[in-house]
């Protein structure tokens, strides 16, 4: 039998979606905004306080706390609903609430006599509530806003009531505001430009992060894998192979003679056959396919779910597609040839040995006259 006080934590969580949303990013808007409906839930109940206690005329504090709650309740289900996201880039609508905090605060300070110098340090709380989130210039305007929207207040109060409103008192509440508030903008101002400054230096770090990882992975020469990037896909293309079951194939290719282009043209001009060798090497894999400089005038060509002789024919239209393509830009009628060595492996067969094999056909591929291509078919395990 169910027993009904017992917790249940997935009705809780449900609860909990359902106030805060599904997605953990935008959790974070609801949350600060539902934070700002308890703190305007909390003035309501101050208000009702002094109602009771006779310090507020009921018609304007009831008027203050239905719309500033129905506001900020607006606000939330503006951002729970993920409408605000489509209204500009900062979703917890800062600078809206804030702006209408400073309202509704003004309004109070006109509102609520006994009280009024404490609600400047709510207009403080509106500042302060921006600091993280707003630009410099928002800052700046929010505090201008804040400041007028409270001037306002006060020559109203003193010029229609000045009985409860002295002028001489208003003047002085302006000082005391105006100071208070121009300090709170300083370190809010000073805030968005630390955080602008570190929001620029992410950025730095991202790149430079990316282009960190970009040379981890990538020949300097050839801007193609290096042989460390592709021993890692070549491990983890082993996996994949052994739990689909298919056979891979793997060529190993050497640029023949390549040591006499270095001899007869330059370092430079071998430096160009290699960057134009892996370019064309590059375009005439399929999508499947990976390949990578393995040392040197040395590249390794895998090729997933090939047999041997799939490969083999991939390395054929290598051959064509560097027939056709001209050298002639790095010196005027050079051939560039290469020897190539294939090897199966099967299955959970040792990746080592494997480009072993491929080696070792390269070998006779060398010695039977270079510009060929030797297979061995028989996959080791
Ligand atoms: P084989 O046909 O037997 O492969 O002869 P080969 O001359 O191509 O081979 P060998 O191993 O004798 O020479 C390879 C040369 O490749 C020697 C080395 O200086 C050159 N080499 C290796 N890396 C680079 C490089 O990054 N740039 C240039 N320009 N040359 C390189
Ligand atoms: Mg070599
Ligand atoms: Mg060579």
């Amino acid at each position: 039998m169910l027993n009904p006080t017992r917790h249940n934590p997935s009705s809780a969580s449900r609860w909990a979606r359902w106030v805060l949303g599904p997605s953990e990013p935008g959790q974070g808007a609801v949350k600060l905004t539902l934070l700002a409906l308890a703190v305007y839930g909390l003035f309501a109940l101050n208000v009702a306080v002094q109602v009771n206690l006779g310090l507020m005329d009921p018609e304007p504090a009831l008027w203050v706390s239905t719309l500033s709650l129905a506001g900020i309740t607006s606000f939330y289900l503006l951002v729970r609903s993920g409408l605000s996201r489509h209204l500009g880039p900062d979703p917890s609508l800062t600078l809206p609430q804030s702006v209408f905090g400073a309202l509704i605060t003004a309004w109070g300070y006109a509102i609520d006599p006994p009280l009024r110098g404490a609600i400047i340090a709510i207009m403080l709380l509106n500042l302060v509530w921006g600091m993280f989130v707003l630009s410099q210039r928002q800052a700046f305007g929010l505090y201008l806003f804040g400041l007028a929207a409270l001037a306002v207040a006060m020559v109203f109060g003193a010029v229609t009531d000045p009985a409860r409103f002295p002028p001489a008192v208003e003047g002085l509440h302006f000082s005391f505001a105006a100071i208070l508030m121009t300090a709170v903008s300083v370190l809010s101002v000073n805030m968005a430009r630390l955080r602008a400054k570190l929001s620029a230096r992410t950025v730095e770090l991202r790149a430079a992060l990316g282009r960190i990882q970009y040379l981890a992975h990538h020949d300097e020469l050839t801007q193609i894998s290096n042989r460390r990037h592709l021993s890692e896909q070549l491990a983890a293309e082993q996996l994949n192979q052994r739990q689909h079951g298919h056979v891979m194939s793997l060529v190993l290719i050497d640029i023949d003679h390549f040591k006499a282009v270095n001899d007869s043209h330059g370092h430079a001009a071998g430096d160009a056959v290699l960057r134009h060798f892996a370019a064309t090497l590059q375009t005439t894999l399929r999508s499947t396919d990976f390949a990578g400089r393995w040392g040197g005038e040395e590249f390794l060509v895998v090729t997933p779910q090939a047999s041997a002789a799939t490969a083999a024919a991939l390395v054929d239209r290598l051959r064509e597609a560097l027939a056709e393509a001209s050298f002639d830009a790095v010196v005027p009628g050079l051939r560039v040839t290469f020897s190539a060595g294939v090897a199966e492996c099967a299955p959970g067969g040792d990746l080592h040995l494997a480009i072993d094999r491929a080696d070792r056909a390269l070998y006779q591929a060398k010695q039977t006259g270079r510009d060929r291509t030797v297979s061995e078919f028989a996959p080791l395990l």
